[in-house]
């Protein structure tokens, strides 16, 4: 079937308004609406990179579990101690760029307030590609701003955008976190984003929350009515909601195994 530019506009818009729940009113009698990662699968190849490489440039994985001994506490307290280790940890893997972190149950929260409590959040929820700031964020699929926000505490995300799409009628947003201030500094709600469009930056520590320069990038179906933030790392302990809420981002980036 045909969509126009404009109807997808409008049917962005309906749910933009409304929330992806609101799409349930429009299946009520068809059959059952597929997973986000089963229409992610289907529509992988024809989704832009997020990162483009160069010729010759590669992305080799990162482990930053409490698996991996030499990411000790005077390393990941202190941030230029942080960025030395994933420069040498780029130049031990010969890779421009590194990347992995879904589902990942990471020590490293431990230097800021933000995750503390009872039970202290530690379950990693995005993938994070971490390489140098201001190497360019593309939009892997048309779609439009839901919204955005300056989440400026220590650890936290810093710049953050997040986007709403649709595919074959189901909505998702996609979190991108600890970009460049600039990049949310002319940008509203509502606003068309479309496929390849160059839509953030990696920020530098003063405006992504005090970290080694990366980019968090999550999937999201429900954004439980926030704005401009949501939960990047969550209990161990509520890990079967929040890795149902937040499907494998690889499905997009594809390039960690
Ligand atoms: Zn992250």
């Amino acid at each position: 079937m045909f969509i126009s530019q404009s109807l997808l506009f409008e049917f962005l818009l309906f749910t933009f308004e409304f929330g992806p729940q609101s799409l349930a009113i429009l299946h009520y009698n068809s059959t059952p609406m597929p997973s986000i990662s089963a229409v992610l699968k289907k529509y992988q190849s024809t989704f832009h990179p997020v990162i483009k490489l160069k010729q010759g440039e590669k992305i080799a994985a990162l482990d930053l579990s409490e698996k991996n001994v030499e990411l000790t506490e005077d390393v990941f307290t202190n941030t230029q101690s942080f960025i030395q280790f994933i420069e040498n940890e780029r130049r031990k893997a010969n890779a421009e760029f590194l990347a992995g972190g879904y589902n990942e149950l990471r020590g490293i929260y431990s230097k800021s307030g933000l995750f503390v409590g009872e039970e202290p959040r530690r379950l990693h929820l995005g993938v994070d590609i971490w390489g140098n700031a201001g190497t360019p964020v593309y939009c892997f699929l048309g779609g439009m701003v839901h919204s955005f926000a300056f989440n400026d505490n220590e650890g936290d995300y810093g710049a953050t955008l997040i986007l709403l799409h649709q595919l074959d009628g189901i909505a998702f947003y996609t979190l991108y976190g600890h970009i460049s201030l600039r990049d949310i500094d002319a940008i509203s709600p509502g606003q068309y984003v479309s496929h390849g469009q160059e839509i953030a930056h990696f920020g530098e520590p003063r405006e992504n929350g005090n970290w080694p320069p990366h980019l968090h990038f999550q999937v999201i179906a429900d954004m439980e009515l926030k704005k401009g933030d949501y939960p990047g790392v969550c209990k161990f302990s509520e890990r079967d909601k929040y890795l149902k809420n937040c499907p494998d981002p690889n499905l997009i980036l594809q390039i960690t195994e």
